[in-house]
């Protein structure tokens, strides 16, 4: 499940803010007491100072999931004890009374600099889900379609790429709601989002493109390879079982409708094509995919 929780996501980037702020009075304090000659707080000479400084205290006791699982979140670990291990160098010398070298110094401030930067990205990051993706599946969201999606039609019109979209729909989804309930059919859908997420390749990107449809975009793919990627989500999804609260399962099936996008077109006009063919594999009996001719 990618369910996205709005509060606690925002709650995180101001915790990341405030960590942000904390790193930088930290840093503005060591400098200040090596260039007056101030007494160190000892706890900066510590071996493990990262642990100790208010900002150790909240990357170390930070169990959020999406954190832990954050690339840039782990990489800061690494980057935060060494601008410690560095700072340390300089009070030591500093506090022999000898003078620091420059290289000594432009290690601590590069190692500050890379902490900050993948501070800022970590925020970046977090905020690109909070404003990108759909809540309720995790999947990319309407905003970032059209834009993706434009970006992607200019590739195209220089004959860089060939992409391919699909529009996925959910069969006879207004009767899972009717039978089982709103929230069971959010399960669904979400389930369903997991699912496709699962079984596309890295650079192909899903959105939800409306209530219970999603379009996914396969760039560097030819019509065929995305016909047949299609087909096997399709014939995953059929198979797969939801759990609902009573013990019971469910399961849906999906139709799709799978388009190229030509060169010269808009996107609205290669967006109608796909969902004529999405129509079609209604028409045809659901539960399939048919390819725009
Ligand atoms: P078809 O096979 O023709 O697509 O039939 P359908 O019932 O899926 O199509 P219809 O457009 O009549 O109904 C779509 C339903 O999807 C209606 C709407 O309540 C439901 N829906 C849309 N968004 C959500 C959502 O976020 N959660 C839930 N539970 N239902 C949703
Ligand atoms: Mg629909
Ligand atoms: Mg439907």
């Amino acid at each position: 499940m990618y369910r996205i929780n709005r509060e606690k996501l925002l709650a995180v980037i101001r915790e990341v803010d405030q960590a942000i702020y904390n790193h930088s009075q930290w840093y503005q304090n060591i400098i200040r007491s090596i260039v007056c000659r101030l007494p160190f707080d000892q706890r900066d000479m510590a071996e493990d100072a990262h642990h100790h400084c208010t900002f150790g205290q909240w990357y170390y006791h930070c169990s959020e999931k999406e954190m832990q699982e954050n690339k840039t979140f782990q990489s800061i670990r690494g980057e935060h004890k060494q601008v410690h291990a560095n700072a340390k160098l300089l009070l030591e010398t500093s506090s022999r009374g000898e003078a620091i070298s420059y290289i000594d110094y432009d290690n601590f401030a590069n190692a500050v600099e890379r902490l900050r930067l993948n501070l800022q990205t970590l925020k970046y990051e977090l905020e690109e889900t909070l404003y990108n993706r759909d809540p309720l599946t995790g999947v990319r969201n309407r905003i970032s379609m059209l834009s993706d999606l434009r970006k992607q039609m200019d590739l195209i019109d220089r004959h860089v790429d060939t992409t391919v979209i699909a529009i996925l729909d959910v069969d006879r989804f207004k009767q899972v709601n009717d039978t089982h309930g709103h929230p069971v059919g959010d399960l669904v859908l979400a389930n369903i989002a997991a699912y496709i997420l699962q079984h596309l390749r890295p650079y192909d990107n899903v959105y939800r493109y409306g209530g219970e449809e999603f379009l996914i975009m396969m760039p560097h793919t030819d019509v065929e390879t995305a016909a047949a990627v299609i087909e096997r989500i399709r014939e995953g999804v059929a198979q797969m079982q939801t759990h609902m609260h009573n013990g019971e399962t469910i399961s849906v099936t999906i139709s799709a409708g799978v388009t190229k996008l030509r060169d010269h077109h808009n996107i609205e006009t290669a967006i109608e094509e796909a969902d004529k063919a999405l129509y079609e594999a209604k028409l045809g009996g659901r539960n399939k995919s048919v390819v725009s001719a």
